[in-house]
């Protein structure tokens, strides 16, 4: 028995099969699945889509993990990624400002600002916006 990372094709789930047998069945939505065809699938999703299985908060995630580690150009793939994913989710813009002012420590560059502006052009409501502003004014 060996067990090989997965992804479900109903609901998406990472879930791991047993590649000794034929079929299983999904632990997230119940979904019966051919073993030998879930892992091709799997891994035609990967070649091809890379990891965009993953949602824009994913990789916001990513960018934060890059932030600290301060590497900007992996943040800013991470923040590009998810902003392209979901371009109306606030946070991914908010983490291009902050790659772009190295997490508001350089404002040399001033492209930060576009981000800014965008960020709050798609904050859906006042506490959205409160908090870029907050975060911003760090
Ligand atoms: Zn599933």
């Amino acid at each position: 028995m060996a067990l090989v990372a997965a992804k479900c094709t109903e609901c998406a789930a990472s879930i791991e099969v047993d590649d000794c047998k034929e079929a299983g069945i999904c632990n997230f939505c119940g979904t019966a699945f051919v073993t030998k065809k879930i892992i091709q699938q799997t891994l035609i999703t990967k070649n091809v889509f890379g990891d965009r299985g993953k949602s824009a908060e994913d990789f916001c995630a990513d960018g934060e993990t890059f932030l600290k580690l301060k590497d900007w150009e992996k943040a800013e793939e991470a923040f590009d990624t998810a902003t392209t994913l979901e371009p109306s989710n606030y946070i991914g813009w908010l983490g291009l400002v902050k790659v772009h002012t190295e997490n508001f420590t350089s404002f040399f560059d001033s492209v930060h600002i576009e981000y800014y502006e965008k960020s709050l052009a798609v904050a859906k409501d006042e506490s959205e916006k409160v908090i870029i502003n907050e975060t911003y004014e760090k």
